[in-house]
């Protein structure tokens, strides 16, 4: 069972998420879904959200990626880092889709550091090993 503090800290967290543009994602991509640094509390929700599902067979797939259609499995509950993907100048889509506002790299950085007081220190993904030269 969720506590009430967790309950309020997600509840901080979702404000935090709707603050990011809306940007369109090509279904079936996934190439952006490797190794993927969340907040301890991120990290936890995705976590729950892929009990017992198959995994890819590549350790640097994200696990809550499909392994099949490349489909996020945990898309209502992905962490900060994959919402700000490709919405600022170091992290641009290399399929070529924009937000309808693209974002600064220090509006980021702030967004992150926000998320990170109210998730806990981030680390990867259950499973997931530090990409070596991928
Ligand atoms: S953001 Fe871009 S690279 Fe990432 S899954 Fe979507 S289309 Fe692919
Ligand atoms: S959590 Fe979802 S969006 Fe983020 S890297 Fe994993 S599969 Fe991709």
């Amino acid at each position: 069972m969720i506590s009430d503090t967790t309950l309020l800290r997600i509840e901080d967290l979702e404000s935090v998420y709707a603050t990011i543009p809306p940007m369109p994602c090509k279904a079936g991509c996934g190439k952006c879904c490797g190794p993927v640094m969340a907040t301890e509390l991120e990290a936890q929700r995705v976590e729950a959200a892929i009990v017992g599902l198959p995994r890819s067979s590549d350790a640097l797939d994200c696990p809550a990626m499909d392994p099949q259609t490349k489909a996020c499995r945990a898309y209502a509950v992905r962490p900060m880092l994959c919402r700000l993907y490709g919405h600022v100048p170091n992290m641009t889509c290399p399929e070529g889709c924009r937000p309808a506002k693209q974002m600064r790299d220090t509006e980021a950085r702030g967004l992150l550091t926000l998320v990170e007081r109210i998730g806990g220190r981030a680390r990867l993904l259950g499973g997931q090993t530090p990409p070596k030269n991928r």
